[in-house]
């Protein structure tokens, strides 16, 4: 019984000599490993790519900063809404006590 395989690249069963054997022929394992390199390289761009758009940190910082920022702004603008309906509240009892007085 000869040993047989089925090619990783094309399909045909061929017998093989070598357990480790993957293709049926030179050519196919040629193609299947042309191939690899080939998104090995495509690979490599897109981490790169990927790593291009993370890397510049410093792009980022100035924009969560920024972001800080607004936030601490909006939070005084809060506070100084609070102050301003308190500081209402105060000159209306004021004007309520003065009122009272001068009846
Ligand atoms: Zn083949």
């Amino acid at each position: 019984m000869t040993p047989k395989k089925q090619c990783k690249r094309c399909g045909t069963e061929f017998t093989y000599k070598n357990i480790t054997a993957k293709f049926c022929s030179h050519k196919c394992r040629q193609a299947a490993y042309e191939r690899r390199l080939k998104e090995r390289r495509l690979e490599n761009e897109n981490s790169r790519r990927k790593s291009q758009q993370c890397s510049p940190l410093s792009n980022n910082i100035p924009k969560i900063k920024e972001k800080t920022l607004i936030r601490q702004i909006s939070m005084n603008e809060e506070m100084l809404r609070q102050y301003m309906v308190v500081a209402t509240m105060i000159g209306m009892y004021l004007a309520i006590e003065l009122r009272k007085k001068f009846r």
